[in-house]
């Protein structure tokens, strides 16, 4: 891969950020999701260099740097189907699924993002209720703080939601436990 220097640097910090949510490797080939002004899908073919991102440049720029960084600090899974051609994401997902701490960094990354630019709340109501069960699953008590402040500045947004009270219901769900156990 042939990239400017300004681009590895630019990479790097990237990936120092924790902007590269998940990197998939199946044969020769590098998958990966990297959050930039918005969430650009990156795949490297690692014997010839040919890469594609779907960010404006279309690759050789900062996601592919950052994806070849996390790949060089070993920060990625390794996968032996072939769906991770077409369903990369869905690959990184079942590896993630397997590390629940792993799994609600990524979701509450996307989260954030997500808060910030989904014109419909959607998304942020869906990766609100998968970190939940995420945080039920790691135990990271310390998460629900994050998801009340997410809350809400969701309402913040979207006042008039019914969405929102049963996005509480189910936190309070989540939350009841952990109140018991102090
Ligand atoms: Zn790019």
């Amino acid at each position: 891969m042939q990239f400017e220097e300004s681009t590895v640097k630019k990479g790097e910090r990237y990936y120092r950020k924790g902007k590269v949510l998940w990197v998939v490797k199946s044969g020769g080939k590098l998958f990966s999701k990297v959050l930039g002004t918005y969430p650009y899908y990156v795949e490297i073919d690692l014997e010839t260099g040919k890469n594609i991102c779907t960010c404006p440049l279309g690759g050789n720029c900062k996601h592919v740097a950052a994806t070849v960084t996390a790949y060089e600090k070993g920060a990625y899974f390794e996968a032996f189907s072939k769906s991770v051609e077409v369903f990369p994401e869905a690959t990184a997902l079942e590896f993630l699924n397997e590390v629940p701490e792993l799994a609600l960094d990524v979701t509450l990354k996307e989260l954030r993002f997500y808060l910030n630019t989904d014109e419909s709340g959607s998304e942020v109501a869906r990766l609100f209720l998968r970190a939940l069960k995420l945080v039920e699953r790691s135990g990271r008590e310390e998460a629900l703080h994050i998801l009340e402040e997410v809350l809400e500045e969701y309402r913040h947004v979207f006042p008039d939601y019914e969405l929102i009270t049963k996005l509480e219901e189910e936190l309070m769900a989540i939350k009841a436990p952990f109140q018991k156990a102090l």
